[in-house]
């Protein structure tokens, strides 16, 4: 058991009281009955890829919101993850909570089926911006519930806050990043906006007007991080924070390549060197399950032959090349403060990053974007302040 590889279980569910009018998730209203019918689809999914051949570290709820499963279908999901996969003991099992949705019995119900970690999307703690991004929730319904969830007895809680709101002071930023410091949560993840189209803040023509200029961005974001830091948290990725030894689990394996299956609607897997997505059209998805769902498994993702024997609903299915691996492994190795090791690099890839990326990392080293040393190579504040661009230089 020691040497097993490892991987995380992500399961979609995609619903949501009402649509923020920021939110390009894939997430909707829908009623008890179809909710019930997607757990029982989701149930056949996670049986149909039932193996053992990785040790699952790591399992998520996102969404959607999450939170509006019960304490039994959450522990329903969670045995069924158990009993088709090897679950570690001691994984770290999220669940992302609405503070509109969650209450003291789902709390203490989802410790009793296993969740270790809530991460709570609260995103501001100003009632006025909350109303502006349609969230359902005020700051003090916020409260109770992040309370009430401490009292349960959750000790592993992240608060997700957003900045770059529409009228907003870097002054009602930092109240929220303070106010939430001082509750001591053990994560914060701080994301700003981004404005997707498709979305009411996407068709909004004043918004863009509305938005703080860059130069406001970046105070915001360096701000909030010496204030974080005051507080005892490191910022270990572009724009997460953790209490030492409280990264998350699950979102270090996204940035270190680490597989994973995804379940549910529009879930994304990348697992046994494949990456795939299932479809994202529920009538489709639930069409697929019934009384034969059980004939079409067992499915076999990252299939040799190229997504033989798969299960109908995935999409996109395409074995990934090591450039794209090479790509990833520094795309998303560099959002981390540590940054990424060339070391491991030429473990993995038999070349030297020099080799391969040279010419990328002697023009950022020249701007100022990176720094690099024998060991490591990682993002400068200056790099991360233009990350997209910086981040760029490394996809072939
Ligand atoms: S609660 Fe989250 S997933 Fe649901 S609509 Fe709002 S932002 Fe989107």
């Amino acid at each position: 058991m020691k040497n097993k590889k490892t991987a995380s279980i992500y399961v979609h569910i995609p619903f949501c009281i009402k649509k923020c009018g920021y939110c390009d998730f894939l997430s909707f209203p829908a009623t008890e009955t179809m909710r019930a019918s997607y757990l029982d689809a989701l149930c056949h999914e996670i049986a149909g890829y039932a193996s053992d051949d990785r040790e699952i570290v790591s399992l998520y709820f996102g969404g959607g919101t999450p939170s509006l499963l019960t304490g039994a279908q959450a522990e329903t999901l969670i045995a069924c993850v158990g009993d088709n996969f090897p679950l570690r003991t001691d994984a770290e099992i999220t669940i992302e909570a609405n503070p509109g949705t969650l209450t003291g019995r789902k709390c203490a119900d989802y410790l009793r089926a296993g969740v270790n970690r809530l991460s709570i999307g609260l995103q501001s703690t100003i009632d006025r911006e909350l109303r502006i991004l349609g969230r359902i929730h005020t700051y003090d319904e916020f409260l109770e519930q992040y309370h009430t969830a401490r009292d349960k007895g959750f000790s592993n809680i992240s608060i997700d806050l957003m900045s770059a709101l529409p009228d907003q002071a870097v002054s009602d930023y930092l109240t929220s990043v303070e106010r939430v410091a001082r509750l001591r949560p053990e994560h914060i993840s701080a994301y700003s906006l981004t404005i997707e189209e498709g979305t009411p803040f996407g068709k909004d023509p004043e918004l863009p007007g509305r938005l703080p200029d860059e130069d406001a961005e970046r105070e915001m974001y360096y701000a909030a991080g010496e204030l974080l830091r005051g507080f005892g948290y490191e910022r270990y990725e572009i724009s997460n924070y953790a209490k030492p030894g409280f990264e998350s689990l699950h979102n270090t394996g996204y940035w270190t390549g680490r597989e994973y299956l995804g379940f549910g609607l529009g879930a994304s897997s990348y697992y046994r060197g494949a990456r795939y997505h299932n479809c994202r059209d529920l009538d489709r998805y639930l069409s697929l399950w019934g009384d034969s769902a059980g004939q079409r498994a067992p499915w076999t993702p990252g299939d040799v032959s190229a997504g033989k024997n798969m299960a109908p609903f995935v999409e996109d299915y395409h074995s990934v090349t090591e450039r794209e691996r090479m790509e990833e492994f520094m795309f998303l190795g560099l959002r981390r403060t540590e940054g990424v090791s060339r070391e491991t690099f030429q473990e993995t890839f038999h070349r030297t990053v020099d080799d391969v990326y040279g010419d990328a990392i002697r023009k950022l080293e020249r701007e100022k974007l990176i720094e690099t040393d024998g060991k490591r190579i990682k993002l400068t504040d200056k790099g991360i302040d233009v990350s997209n661009y910086a981040l760029s230089e490394f996809l072939f």
